[in-house]
């Protein structure tokens, strides 16, 4: 397609200038035949990489069996992958859709049905923070509660009560005799890479254990090995009660889950919550073949070492060029760097330079390379940040010349 052509694309997306062709790992090919290194893995989806030879194959095994059989049917492969997901996390029970927003849908309805079954329906409302992103829903977007996001949809759906993050007062405010739950993103990741303390985790999970309501967090870009663990509840060092996970569990393919322990998902009875899609056996297929991948031994340790290399590596590169970037922030392989420059200015250079990355809020630019990245490859791409740094400064001092 020639630049000029009217897209038929609804235009809801600022998308640039160029398309990809395949994929290596963390390569890909564009169709000008250029390599680019991919620092946004599909916006923390692609956690092993482009066309995973294991990945590949199970999905390419699975297409010759059976695509999709709804849920009215019992599905093996779709209990194995709940097993395992409940034996590595807090959770007994997981549902299965094809969303991070889907995901958080059924968090929501989780934690308002527990309440109702109880005898409660009134208590519905859930307490989220400033900064959240839960999706495009339009309750997902009630509870991202962000203006920006709501303008134009009418009036936002009712029963979410946002705090600033990290304000404990503002949270037990916050919490009334309608309240059903607090909601919670381990790390910000569209919000700009931000995480609350370890201490203020520990006060949620002791005001929802105080006040009967159920802790829910939003891994949809945390969970599947982002911050160097399976899910980032870990290392925040509580439990939540519900979790929504999706991004990375399929690799690739769309796949979501909302995870909850038996009790709190003790009001989702037969009938309560269905998906015609959830938990389609291309979908599971990919999500079994991503944990068979990630539980191995090795995988974690390497992901973590790599994210430490990165984040010395970036704050170096930060050290050098205090007029373009200001500091280094995140967890695992969910990395940002604030710039001083408009963030979007330095997306633009790195892509100049072959290197792909994401913006997020707080004029962020998230470096998200697959988890399986290399040691080489992170040098690489700090050449090109370096390079892109070099670029923009002299760009900035010609202007200041003018
Ligand atoms: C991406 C994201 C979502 C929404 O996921 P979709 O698959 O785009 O619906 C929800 N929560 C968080 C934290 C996310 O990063």
């Amino acid at each position: 397609m020639t630049k000029s052509a009217p897209s038929h694309l609804l235009p809801v997306f600022a998308r640039a200038d160029v398309a990809f062709e395949r994929g290596e790992g963390a390569w890909l090919i564009g169709t000008d035949g250029e390599r680019y290194l991919d620092f946004t893995s599909g916006v923390a989806v692609n956690a092993l990489g482009h066309a995973h030879p294991h990945l590949v194959a199970a999905l390419q095994e699975q297409a010759t069996k059976l695509w999709h059989m709804s849920n009215l049917f019992k599905s093996p492969d779709g209990e194995r992958l709940a097993a395992r997901l409940c034996e590595q996390s807090f959770a007994d029970k997981v549902f299965f859709c094809n969303s991070g927003a889907e995901a958080m849908e059924c968090c929501i309805k989780v934690a308002r049905r527990y309440h109702a079954m109880k005898g409660h329906p009134e208590r519905y409302r859930i307490i989220t923070f400033e900064g959240a992103f839960h999706g495009r829903t339009l309750a997902t977007l009630a509870a991202t509660g962000s203006a920006k996001y709501l303008e134009g949809f009418g009036p936002p759906m009712e029963g979410f009560d946002q705090v600033p993050l990290g304000d404990v007062a503002a949270v037990k405010k916050a919490i009334g005799p309608n309240t059903a739950a607090i909601l919670i993103e381990p790390v910000q990741g569209e919000g700009g890479v931000r995480a609350a303390s370890n201490a203020f985790f520990k006060e949620l999970r002791q005001l929802c254990d105080d006040n009967g309501l159920l802790l829910i967090f939003d891994e949809v870009q945390t969970g599947m090995g982002r911050t160097g663990e399976l899910f980032a509840y870990k290392r925040t060092g509580v439990t939540p009660d519900v979790m929504s996970l999706a991004k990375a569990l399929g690799g690739g393919f769309p796949i979501g889950a909302c995870l909850a322990t038996e009790e709190a998902a003790s009001g989702m009875t037969p009938g309560s919550h269905g998906s015609t899609f959830g938990g389609n056996p291309l979908a599971i297929a990919a999500a079994n073949a991503v944990l068979d991948v990630m539980l191995k031994p090795d995988f974690f340790p390497h992901a973590q070492k790599m994210s430490l290399l990165l984040k010395q590596k970036l704050a170096s590169v930060v050290d050098r060029h205090p007029d373009v970037l200001a500091d280094v922030r995140g967890e695992g392989l969910l990395l940002g760097i604030k710039a001083v420059v408009p963030a979007g200015d330095l997306i633009n250079a790195l892509r100049d330079e072959k290197l792909l990355t994401v913006a997020a809020g707080d004029n962020v630019v998230r470096f998200l390379p697959p988890l399986i990245v290399t040691e080489a490859e992170l040098d690489e791409a700090v050449v090109r940040l370096e390079r892109a740094c070099t670029t923009l400064l002299a760009a900035a001092k010609l202007e200041a010349a003018r």
